[in-house]
């Protein structure tokens, strides 16, 4: 009988009653491996009244229990982490190493959460007024829901839960119904770190479910991750039920390479950056825009990399790039391929043919020169292991066509010229920007996020930014008479 994955709530397991699954699959073999449950709008209710109940208690842990928990969550998530890789090599497909960084990156979060009690942090001023103080303090929002994508199965989460839950929130979990079992680990994980039940709840299903999360009173805010026409509708629909939302979407990445860049140097990263996960990251650069002279040498840089990176099982420790999430995506990209092909691109390196592995759901890597703004494989996120050379012809050419774009997530200039680093820093409208590092993933302590329509809402995920999205702040204005009462203790004081 096919595995069933499915919810979790009340601290276990948590059988699905809608009779509505969908299929997951190992893409390295193309097999059918489990069936996700799917959970109807009355087991949303019945996870939320769960969570609700959670967050009553949850939010009178002390900041010192708080932390505890996260500490040694982080512990445990040093020690599984192999086994956690492997779990989500098995659904998503991306190589093992990638996996283990995946999660690493995702324990930056916790790492910084556990910094709670000096986060949440107020402030004081004594004698505003004779005899009167003001603080300011801040508080859990109570049941706070995050809506994840297939790419990310761990660190995604960890972006929202690890501060959700280290500010005193219930954190309600709805990932991808591809890749759904990181999300019953990570629970495991909770629950062995201390974390009472009830505060990390997993509900399964697809928009159903999300739809629910979304209308329920008591949910009183959503993260999401993922797709841009998916983010609006969650944004637009959150906000209207009065709830405080951040939604990060889709992205088209550029990599600006001047002619004074270290070629070879620029090549290794736009490649690492363009195929690693087969492209099914947020932040890989899916287009270099080449500034003058250098579009030829970039692009025999480029293209005398790509035959030696291996596609197969994401298991096998040889292995560059894995297979894509599933069979449909795959040809949605090789179409993309093609309609570049015949709207006048150069198909330098074409990832459909060659010696790929039979069964999964594999594609090579493409690289595609002279391509221009308005082919679909520029206008649109292919989300493969395919890279545009846009070519132009200086550097505010190359800086208009990315402040022209859409998406604003992630960008990337490689350059020795401090100056235009520094002009490029300052005038380009994208969220993250890195200067010759072409994955700018801001560390725990920054937050993620990207401009336009890769971010709706205001906040910004994870970092002080995500520690106030999960707290509203309240101001206390206090006048007390002398103090009348004390009382001796000689232990030495500590946190209870
Ligand atoms: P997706 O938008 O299809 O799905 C994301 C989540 O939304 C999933 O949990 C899914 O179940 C749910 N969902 C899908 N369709 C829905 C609908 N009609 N109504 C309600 N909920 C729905 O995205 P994906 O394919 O899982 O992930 C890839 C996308 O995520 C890419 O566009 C990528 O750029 C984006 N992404 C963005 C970031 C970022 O930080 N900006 C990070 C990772 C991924």
């Amino acid at each position: 009988m096919t595995q069933r994955i499915s919810h979790w709530m009340d601290g276990r397991k948590t059988p699905g009653i809608s009779g509505r699954t969908s299929p997951v699959y190992n893409p390295a073999t193309g097999q059918r491996s489990a069936d996700v449950q799917l959970a109807s709008a009355g087991e949303v209710d019945v996870a939320v009244a769960k969570a609700v109940v959670a967050a009553k208690d949850w939010r009178h842990a002390s900041l010192s229990q708080r932390s505890g928990v996260l500490f040694a969550f982080r512990q445990l998530l040093h020690e599984r982490t192999e086994q956690l890789a492997a779990i989500v090599t098995a659904e998503h497909g991306k190589v093992l190493s990638d996996a283990a960084g995946e999660i690493a990156r995702g324990l930056e979060n916790v790492e910084f959460a556990a910094g709670v009690p000096q986060l949440l942090k107020g402030g004081f001023s004594e004698q505003v007024s004779t005899g009167v103080d003001v603080y300011s303090i801040r508080q859990p929002l109570g049941v706070v829901a995050g809506i994840t994508p297939f790419n990310f199965p761990v660190m995604v989460p960890l972006w929202m839960c690890a501060g959700a839950i280290a500010c005193g929130n219930a954190f309600i979990l709805k990932p991808s119904e591809k890749d759904p079992s990181a999300s019953l680990f990570l629970a495991q994980m909770w629950k062995d770190a201390g974390l009472p039940d009830g505060v990390f709840t997993v509900v399964q299903g697809d928009k159903e479910a999300v739809g629910a999360l979304l209308t329920h009173a008591d949910v009183a805010a959503v993260s999401f991750v993922g797709s841009t026409p998916i983010a609006r509708y969650i944004y637009e629909t959150g906000t209207a039920q009065g709830k405080r939302v951040q939604a990060l979407g889709g992205a088209k990445n550029h990599a600006l390479v001047l002619p004074d860049a270290d070629v070879e140097m620029a090549a290794d990263a736009v490649v690492s950056a363009a195929y690693g996960s087969a492209g099914e990251r947020c932040m890989a650069l899916s287009v270099a825009v080449a500034v003058g002279e250098v579009a030829d040498r970039l692009v025999d840089a480029l293209a005398a990399r790509l035959p030696k990176l291996k596609v197969g099982d994401g298991t096998h420790p040889d292995t560059d790039i894995g297979p894509l999430i599933t069979a449909e995506h795959r040809d949605k990209v090789a179409g993309y391929i093609g309609a570049g092909a015949e709207q006048g691109a150069t198909l330098v390196v074409d990832g459909r043919l060659g010696d790929l592995p039979s069964g999964g759901f594999f594609l090579g890597t493409t690289l595609m020169d002279h391509v221009t703004p308005e082919m679909t494989v520029y206008t649109d996120e292919i989300f493969g292991p395919v890279l545009c050379v846009v070519r132009a012809d200086s550097y505010e050419q190359g800086l208009a066509l990315i402040n022209d774009n859409p998406y604003a997530n992630g960008t990337a200039i490689f350059t020795r010229d401090g100056g235009a680093a520094r002009a490029f820093q300052f005038d380009v409208e994208v969220g993250m920007v890195g200067i010759n590092v072409p994955v700018p993933v801001p560390v725990a302590y920054y937050s993620f996020g990207g401009w336009k329509a890769s971010l709706f809402g205001d906040s910004h995920m994870y970092g002080a930014e995500g520690m106030n999205f999960y707290t509203r702040g309240k101001v206390v204005t206090s006048r007390w008479p002398d103090p009348a009462t004390s009382a001796v203790d000689l232990g030495f004081p500590r946190t209870r």
